[in-house]
């Protein structure tokens, strides 16, 4: 390749939302059999909301949510921030089954906001509490535990937020009944954590994030070029398949911890595979520095993109597709 055909095509990537590192990124992008897709942030929005919250018997979801949120408020983790943000949300306003009910059911002020004759200072508390913000109690012993959880303690009470097998190993594990709206909610494609304290499980926060709606066409778009689509995350095999399913994708390695990912990438290039990497996160720089190819979605972190050759500025994965066809023209017309 000469050198002016490759500063053409590198201009031509910036036109289109690619910047291209060097003028030898190209050779290896058009060489890419495999592209392995990191999930939250790349496939999916990455912008996560907490849906449903799934007490235990006994368990007040108020009380778990609170705590849980309290915890979470530590941690910068998007499923963490999505906690956090339900956690602190003015009464009524998380809950979608209340939201525009003009006799919401549950909560404290509900019981003397319609009542005629107020008597006392109660009623005044509770009109007060409903425009609140609400506070959540300080952390103290805050622990992440990367690709698991957080735990800590909150008002004296140990908690314990994460994935299943976190809490399994303290010996906390989900009751018949919780653990089969976990596995409904995980085929519906939602991020499940388990909430426990003080020795007991006491619930689920059940978080939702959407798949970019270009995701299918840029699977699509990668299949028609040849690449065989991977998806890459650490939450669990069940929403993994679903979000594969919704976007076309067939092969996927879930429950893989952030330090795993790159040995995924290292695997496929044992297999003699070469393999492009797309991805956002802190966690996922070490796969993209592996990868043969690594592209950062331009919406993600800093470290992602000093990570990566390619980065795609707009965070569409379609460009991903564009990049591969690019380099490949580029180089074509040149061979
Ligand atoms: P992803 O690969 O989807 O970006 P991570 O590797 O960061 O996910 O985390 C994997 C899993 O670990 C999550 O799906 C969740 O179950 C659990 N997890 C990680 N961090 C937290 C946290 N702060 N709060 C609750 N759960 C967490
Ligand atoms: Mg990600």
């Amino acid at each position: 390749a000469t050198p002016t055909a490759l500063l053409v095509g590198t201009g031509r990537g910036a036109q289109m939302g690619i910047l291209i590192k060097g003028p030898e990124v190209l050779e290896s992008t058009r060489r890419v059999d495999t592209i392995v897709l990191d999930k939250t942030g790349t496939v999916t929005s990455g912008r996560m909301t907490l849906v449903d919250v799934i007490a235990e018997e006994g368990t007040d979801p108020a009380e778990l949510l609170r705590l849980a949120g309290a915890l979470e408020h530590a941690s910068e983790h998007p499923i963490a921030q999505a906690i956090a943000r339900a956690a602190l949300a003015p009464s009524g306003s998380s809950s979608e089954d209340t939201a525009g009910d003009p006799a919401p059911s549950g909560s404290l002020s509900e019981d003397t906001a319609g009542d005629p004759a107020p008597s006392g200072s109660l009623s005044e508390d509770a009109a007060g509490d409903r425009d609140e913000t609400r506070s959540l109690p300080p952390v103290e012993s805050f622990q992440n535990i990367e690709g698991r959880g957080v735990q800590g303690v909150v008002e004296g009470h140990a908690v314990l937020v994460g994935r299943e097998a976190l809490l399994a190993d303290w010996a906390l594990h989900l009751s018949p009944e919780v653990a089969a709206a976990k596995a409904e909610a995980e085929a519906g494609g939602k991020t499940v954590v388990a909430v426990g304290w003080d020795g007991s499980v006491r619930g689920l926060l059940v978080i939702a994030d959407t798949v970019k709606p270009s995701s299918a066409e840029a699977v699509a778009e990668l299949k028609r070029l040849g690449l065989t689509p991977i998806l890459l995350t650490g939450d669990t095999e069940a929403v993994a398949r679903r979000i594969a399913a919704e976007v076309g994708i067939d092969e996927v390695f879930a429950e893989v911890l952030p330090q795993d990912k790159v040995d995924v990438v290292a695997r496929l290039q044992a297999d003699g595979r070469v393999v492009a990497m797309v991805g956002d996160g802190v966690n996922d720089a070490p796969a993209l520095a592996t990868a043969d190819l690594g592209m950062a979605m331009g919406t993600g972190t800093d470290v992602a993109i000093e990570a990566s050759d390619i980065t795609l500025v707009r965070g569409d994965l379609r460009t991903a597709a564009d990049a591969i066809r690019l380099s490949r023209r580029t180089l074509g017309t040149i061979k």
